[in-house]
Order: C-alpha cells, then sequence, then structure tokens
C-alpha cells in the first residue's frame, strides 16, 4: 500500500520536476527570441540614426561648399562683367580686375583641394609614407618658406631645440603641412610685431612639438570646435587672409593618422599653443 503511494508520488513528483524543466525550458526560448528580437529593432534603431546622421552630415557639407565657393566666384563674375562692358579697354582697371579675378580663382583651387584632402583622409584613402627625418631641420625649411609673409605681417618665426638634431618617424610631407597650417594661422591671427617661437623638445618615445603665438588669441568657448570643418572664430579676418576654414581640420586628420594627438591652449588677447607629438626614430 505505502509502496503504491509512494511510487505515485515519486511519479508526481517527476511529472511535476518535468513540467517545471519545460517551463525553465521554454522561458529561456522565449528569453532567446525577445533578446534577438530586440537587439534587432536596436540594430535598425541605430542603423536608422546612423544614415540619419549621414544625411545631415551630407547636407551641412554641401551647404557649407557651396557657401564658401559663392564668394569667389560671384566676384569673378562681377570682375569679368566689368571688363566685357568697356572695362578691358580702360588701362586704369584691365590689369587689375584681372588679377583680382585671379586671386579669387586661387581661393577657390586653395577650396578644392583642401576639401580633396579631408575628404581622402576621411574616405582612408590616404596611405601616410613613414620615414625617419630631422623635424628640427623641416621647421627651419618651413620657417624660411613662410618668411615673407611673417615679414609682410611683421611677425618674427624662430625655432627653440635644445639639440641640434631630433629624428622623427612620420610622414615627412604631411608633417610639413601641418607646420604650415598652423605657422600661416600663428601669422594670420598674429598681431603687429608679434612672434611665433616653435618649440621642439623630446623624451623618451615621443617628440613634442609646440607653436606658440602672442597673437588674437581665441575664446575658450569655441576651443571645442577649432578643428572642426569650415569652422572659423572671425569669419572676416579668416577670409580677408585666404583662410578657408579647413586648415585645423586637416591638421587634426593628419596627427589622428599618425596616432598622435594634438591639443590647443589660447587666451584672447595673451596668444595661442598649438602642441602635438609625434614618434621619435627608433
Ligand atoms: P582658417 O582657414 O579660417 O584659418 P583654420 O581651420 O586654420 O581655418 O582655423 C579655424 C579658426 O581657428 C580660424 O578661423 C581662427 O579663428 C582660429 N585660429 C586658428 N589658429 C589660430 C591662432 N594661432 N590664433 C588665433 N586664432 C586661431
Amino acid at each position: 500500500m505505502w509502496l503504491n503511494e509512494f511510487t505515485s508520488s515519486v511519479f508526481e513528483l517527476n511529472t511535476i520536476v518535468f513540467s517545471l524543466m519545460n517551463f525553465s525550458f521554454n522561458l529561456v526560448f522565449i528569453y532567446f527570441l525577445l533578446n534577438r528580437y530586440i537587439r534587432g529593432k536596436k540594430s535598425n534603431r541605430e542603423e536608422i540614426e546612423h544614415l540619419k546622421a549621414n544625411e545631415q552630415y551630407r547636407k551641412e557639407f554641401l551647404g557649407n561648399v557651396s557657401h564658401e565657393l559663392k564668394t569667389p566666384i560671384f566676384n569673378m563674375q562681377g570682375y569679368i562683367l566689368t571688363l566685357l562692358d568697356g572695362g578691358l579697354e580702360d588701362q586704369e582697371i584691365n590689369r587689375k580686375y584681372l588679377k583680382r579675378a585671379e586671386k579669387n580663382i586661387n581661393r577657390m583651387i586653395s577650396i578644392v583641394e583642401d576639401l580633396e584632402t579631408i575628404t581622402k583622409f576621411e574616405d582612408h584613402e590616404l596611405k601616410l609614407i613613414y620615414r625617419d627625418f630631422d623635424i628640427i631641420k623641416l621647421v627651419r625649411e618651413v620657417i624660411e618658406m613662410l618668411e615673407m609673409s611673417a615679414v609682410e605681417n611683421k611677425i618674427k618665426l624662430s625655432c627653440d631645440a635644445d639639440k641640434d638634431q631630433i629624428l622623427v618617424e612620420a610622414d615627412k610631407k604631411r608633417i610639413t603641412q601641418v607646420l604650415l597650417n598652423l605657422i600661416s594661422n600663428s601669422i594670420r591671427y598674429g598681431v603687429s610685431s608679434g612672434r611665433t617661437v616653435i618649440q621642439i623638445r623630446e623624451n623618451r618615445s615621443l617628440v613634442r612639438i609646440d607653436v606658440i603665438d602672442n597673437g588674437l588669441g581665441i575664446e575658450s568657448k569655441h576651443l571645442s570646435r577649432i578643428f572642426e570643418r569650415f569652422y572659423r572664430v572671425d569669419k572676416s579676418r579668416s577670409k580677408k587672409f585666404g583662410g578657408t576654414g579647413l586648415g585645423l581640420s586637416i591638421v587634426k586628420h593628419i596627427i589622428d593618422a599618425h596616432k598622435q594627438t594634438i591639443s590647443v591652449k589660447s587666451r584672447p588677447n595673451i596668444g595661442s599653443s598649438f602642441t602635438f607629438t609625434l614618434n621619435r626614430a627608433k
């Protein structure tokens, strides 16, 4: 009798355990399905957000490009129409207007070239060509290239290094571009009788380059944005001196591609210092 009862309770227990197992299995299965569903939804949402951001980026980019190109195109149109309207025969203005039209063409060329460089960096099309070179020598060469415009703007350029030679491993052509952009900015946004010092220091594995000026400086609220494409603090001044608003964006792309860092410190009416690092040659 008791054996019968015992077997039936064991049987019941077995059924309960079995049902419980079944239930848990179903729960796990439902959880798995739900998880997949939620993840699928999330990745769809993320994809949609990504597409929206891309679309916004594309719109902003096109808007900025057409805005930038409009000014030189309309300027050129104005000069050419005046020449066609009789200005060509006027010895006073014909050469002057042709020169001004040429200046606007050059501006368009620099905008298009800068855009091309940025697009190539963003599409990861530009491969760096690493080699060892003396960064002090390169800084001196870039100072020489910019000497004329420095003299015109009454800015003194100098290089400060505590050694005769410091070898870095980097893409020389691209680093030349970085130095040209940073030093020409220090001239463009400098003050009369100002100075720019390019300081070069090395530690165990890195070389640190500081481009320090005592120019106009930048208010702190702009600092986080100046490496963005087309971002300008003072639009009229930048355009007057031929700035495209793309220089620092290119600089950032080049330093990022080297897997190094660039930072800026600046105070209005005191000056700015842009600092980047490079790997020392092994
Ligand atoms: P731009 O072609 O206008 O010079 P950049 O990308 O090189 O464009 O610089 C972005 C903005 O950052 C400039 O318009 C300028 O307002 C500011 N800026 C850059 N470098 C300096 C500097 N050395 N001193 C003061 N302002 C600077």
